[in-house]
């Protein structure tokens, strides 16, 4: 989401006749885009504006610091501001006033939440293979831990109409690859009667022609058998999906607000699997919530091995000053969150392993991007959404190649081309 938000903000300073460049010492412009929905993203920032300041004072000719998004709606985030000498201050549903913050008299700030946010669509990035595209911003679910109702707001879904013009200029640039953004892309719709619900939209947005298509991030509540149907109606979206479980204990998943309980979601994955018999699934988790017993946390573990995640984001409980669970309860020692991440990262290797190593001998599309760290070959992933690594010779830029799987890591795929299947786009 931070990515498109990047994009569409400097597509706003593209057409107001800004050039980009790489470094800071040939900038007289640096915007901060953040995210403070754990502590060490806002730690990132604050380093970051104390070098900015540093630069500040260096130059005699003017340098403007801005800075937007998240942390940018937060008290938080506007102390920082004050602190560091930010010019530009847009909050996340602000970012769009861009234009107007550099046209008038500095510092210019906006926290507000304007729906004229989703009028701009940015071109597509010349070149590139894959795009984001927002369909609903903010969120109505009230984790406890989360900071994401106050920074981006309630759920507002953009016009369909809007969402299918710029997937069809995407379609129309080569963009082979399209994922559809939203806090909890689920309960798209559910604030206009007039527009279709996400199985629809899903559908709609497929008929345009898009050869893969993505969602993220999905909330267990909304994940519809509607949506599990038009899922498996729809080839271009795969068998992939990411369905944050959080916590394994029902104790746990009431203190953190997340309204299903273990059984429930168990019960979606079930049905997801019926419907989905190849589904690649990963999540979301956290460990070391305030209150997580040793058994609380014995229930993630269990979780796990009953579901069998393709692979998680493991997270480690951070205190957000503003959010109920950080007023209300108190948080454990860290040393006894790391020990208890290293033990669910143990798990998820193990599991990412054994999933990974039954793709071993099978047929994928695997989208190129461009050279891996590893030299000699190039990454990219496939349908499933699993990283996967060919031999540069065989895949001799981006594009989309079929390969067959030869071996598995935790964390890679890698395979053999066996056809090249679209070539071509820039980086
Ligand atoms: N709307 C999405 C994700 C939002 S943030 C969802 O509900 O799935 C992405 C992930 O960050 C969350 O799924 C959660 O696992 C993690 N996260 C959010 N707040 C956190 C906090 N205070 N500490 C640790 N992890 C957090
Ligand atoms: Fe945060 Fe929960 Fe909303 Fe996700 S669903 S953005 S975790 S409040």
């Amino acid at each position: 989401m931070n990515e498109y938000d990047t994009h569409l903000v400097a597509s706003e300073l593209a057409a107001r006749g800004a050039a980009f460049v790489e470094t800071v010492e040939e900038a007289n412009f640096v915007l901060v885009n953040t995210c403070a929905v754990r502590g060490k993203p806002v730690e990132k920032v604050r380093s970051l504006l104390g070098q900015l300041r540093k630069e500040k004072e260096r130059r005699r000719e003017p340098f403007v610091i801005g800075m937007m998004g998240c942390l940018a709606s937060l008290e938080e985030g506007q102390e920082l501001a004050d602190r560091f000498g930010v010019d530009v201050l847009l909050g996340a549903g602000a970012i769009h006033k861009i234009d107007e913050a550099l046209s008038g008299v500095l510092p210019y700030r906006d926290t507000g939440f304007y729906p004229e946010i989703d009028e701009i669509i940015p071109p597509p990035p010349e070149g590139t293979l894959s795009a984001y595209v927002t369909l609903i911003r903010g969120c109505d679910h009230h984790c406890t831990y989360c900071v994401v109702p106050r920074t981006r707001g309630p759920e507002i879904s953009r016009h369909p109409d809007l969402v299918l013009k710029e997937v069809e200029q995407l379609v129309a640039a080569g963009i082979l690859e399209v994922t559809l953004l939203g806090q909890n892309v689920n309960s798209y719709g559910k604030d206009d009667p007039s527009y279709p619900d996400f199985a629809d939209l899903l559908r709609q947005v497929a008929a345009l022609g898009v050869r893969r298509l993505r969602f993220v991030t999905s909330h267990p509540m909304n994940f519809s058998d509607r949506i599990i149907e038009a899922i498996a109606e729809t080839p271009a979206v795969g068998q992939y999906v990411h369905l944050p479980v959080q916590a394994g204990s029902d104790r746990v998943l009431r203190r953190m607000a997340r309204e299903y309980r273990r059984d429930y979601y168990l019960e979606r994955v079930a049905r997801l699997r019926q419907a989905l018999p190849d589904l690649v699934l990963t999540t979301d988790i956290i460990v070391g919530f305030p209150g997580e017993t040793e058994e609380d946390f014995q229930q993630t573990l269990d979780l796990y091995d009953e579901v069998g995640f393709d692979n998680a984001y493991m997270f480690i409980y951070s205190a957000r000053p503003g959010t109920p669970s950080y007023e209300r309860f108190r948080d454990m020692p860290r040393e006894v969150k790391v020990e208890r991440l290293q033990r669910l990262i143990e798990k998820q290797k193990e599991w990412s392993l054994a999933r990974n190593r039954a793709w071993v001998g099978r047929q994928v599309e695997v989208l190129v991007r461009g050279p891996a760290r590893e030299a000699g070959w190039v990454e990219g992933h496939d349908q499933s959404n699993h990283p996967v690594l060919v031999p540069a010779a065989e895949a001799p830029g981006p594009g989309l190649y079929q390969a067959v799987i030869e071996q598995a890591s935790p964390h890679l795929l890698f395979g053999r081309v066996t056809k090249t299947l679209v070539a071509g786009g820039g980086s």
